[in-house]
């Protein structure tokens, strides 16, 4: 079966994660992300469902699931979003086969 025959969920299953227990490496400014909306967009458009919207309106962050594709950093710049890639040798390794 070549790769591109298996669904999205069997690809990134075959990554590894290494995650940095200390440090966030996503931040979201709540306030600009309430008064804007973005907020919601964050939610939307993450691959990695790594944002939730919480029912105070306030953005929920799972960091360790985070790709590393950057989309997110694109929705509102350095005003909504602190991102900074995880430290070193953490976050994401792609595998493909
Ligand atoms: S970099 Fe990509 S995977 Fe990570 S939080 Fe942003 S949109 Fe989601």
């Amino acid at each position: 079966m070549k790769p591109t025959e298996r669904s999205i969920h069997e690809r990134l299953s075959v990554n590894r994660y290494q995650t940095d227990e200390t440090t966030n490496h996503i931040e979201v400014n709540q306030d600009y992300a309430r008064a804007t909306g973005l907020g919601k967009v964050l939610v939307a458009i993450c691959p990695a469902h790594v944002y939730t919207e919480n029912p105070d309106g306030s953005i929920s962050v799972e960091y360790a699931a985070c790709l590393e594709c950057g989309t997110c950093t694109h929705v509102g710049g350095p005003e909504l979003l602190t991102w900074h890639p995880p430290a070193g040798g953490a976050g994401v390794s792609y595998r493909h086969g």
